[in-house]
């Protein structure tokens, strides 16, 4: 049978089954190995106003936060492409996507 992907579109390898997760955008329920999982930094504050209050010495927390999303999801944000055909047969880490 012909793969569109090498690895299926997860990660699973010869694991059976596995957790279903929620994608924290849309909810959709998908394998755990399916998901995307992204860490970003988060304020409370928005950038400009932040930049002004470190200036005046104020220190800002800021927050790492895990997102989990679906593929749909990932790509409509940008945290994956749609790659060509040959292209997406490739491994990249996911920093290197965006
Ligand atoms: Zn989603």
């Amino acid at each position: 049978m012909p793969k569109k992907r090498k690895n299926r579109g997860r990660k699973k390898g010869d694991k059976g089954r596995e957790p279903l997760v929620h994608c924290d955008n849309c909810g959709r329920v998908m394998p755990r190995s399916k998901a995307v999982r992204i860490t970003v930094p988060y304020s409370p504050v928005p950038p400009d106003l932040a930049r002004e209050l470190e200036k005046q010495g104020v220190i800002i927390s800021r927050y790492l936060v895990t997102k989990t999303y679906c593929i749909n999801c990932a790509v409509f944000f940008g945290i994956i492409k749609v790659r060509a055909r040959e292209e997406r047969k490739k491994k990249i880490p996911l920093q290197q996507v965006v």
